[in-house]
């Protein structure tokens, strides 16, 4: 070979993809995997069909900083700068919270329960888009649907919208906005919301220190944000319009007790794949 790692010729040992893979202890192999693979710009499929294959001093040393960086705790997400959500392709950064599987629970539902209210020229909020990651996905599955995703991050909104622009998307707008102050009554058809719903000091925060706390924390009971976005809801959905909140793992009595004293009808959960109450969903009446 004509590129000869000098690592390897330093320790002896051959610089290869199988060898450096093996090497990455500390780190989990799937992560190791994905680290390598977005290193060398190709699939993990490639790394298992050329465990040989020598890696260049360059490509050793960026595979190592980054291993690094996964053992300080660094989400792999941030690290590549990327997440897949509704087998689509994000881009993330620390502006943007990573979205989560149990977050598609919410997508999912919205397209459950919007197919009676009909599709053409639907109207739906997304309120903390982040990423974008929601509105985006139901943008992808209803291009008719008229969707507005807002955020209080400008890093986050110019993120979703690269977003946008990368699935080609374009029956999205993205507005900065402080959840849904200002918006006129009767406006939305479907309100969506994954917002901060963590305690204060809750403990689980340091296992995601990395991400951006304001997507996080809600407060001292962790209903901050769930309050006031079933308070404005109601005012800012038309009449049967339907409100959509991802819950934190034990809020679905403080959301029912919420959501039922604010007047909305017909309430549900939806739960996780780990069998959690993870969704709520209420009607304006
Ligand atoms: N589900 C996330 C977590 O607990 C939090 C997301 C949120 O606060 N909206 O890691």
């Amino acid at each position: 070979m004509s590129i000869v790692p000098s690592i390897a010729r330093m320790n002896d040992t051959p610089a290869t993809i199988k060898h450096f893979l093996d090497a990455a202890l500390g780190t989990e192999r799937l992560d190791a995997e994905v680290l390598l693979s977005h290193v060398l710009d190709r699939p993990r499929s490639y790394l298992h069909a050329w465990p040989e294959r020598p890696l260049t001093p360059g490509e050793q040393s960026r595979f190592m900083s980054l291993i690094r960086r996964r053992r300080a705790g660094e989400p792999i997400a941030y690290i590549t700068g990327r997440q897949e959500f509704w087998s689509l392709t994000f881009d993330v950064n620390r502006a943007t919270l990573i979205p989560r599987p149990e977050t598609e629970l919410l997508v999912e539902t919205a397209l459950q329960l919007a197919d009676p209210i009909g599709s053409y020229g639907l109207r739906l909020a997304d309120l903390g888009t982040g990423s974008g990651c929601i509105a985006l996905a139901l943008a992808h599955e209803r291009p008719r649907w008229q969707i507005t995703a807002v955020d209080v991050s400008d890093d986050a909104l110019q993120m979703a919208q690269r977003n946008a622009r990368r699935l080609g998307i374009d029956n999205v707008e993205f507005l900065w906005n402080d959840w849904l102050s200002g918006f006129s009554a009767n406006t939305f058809d479907i309100i969506v919301s994954n917002p901060p719903y963590i305690r204060a000091g809750d403990p689980h925060l340091h296992d995601i220190r990395h991400e951006p706390q304001t997507a996080l924390v809600a407060g001292p009971d962790g209903l901050d944000a769930l309050r006031r976005i079933i308070a404005e809801a109601k005012t800012c959905l038309k009449p049967n319009g339907l409100l959509l909140l991802e819950i934190g793992h034990d809020q679905s009595e403080a959301v029912n007790n919420l959501i039922q004293a604010a007047g909305y009808t017909g309430i549900q959960f939806k739960r996780d794949l780990a069998g959690i109450p993870r969704v709520c969903a209420g009607w304006a009446r």
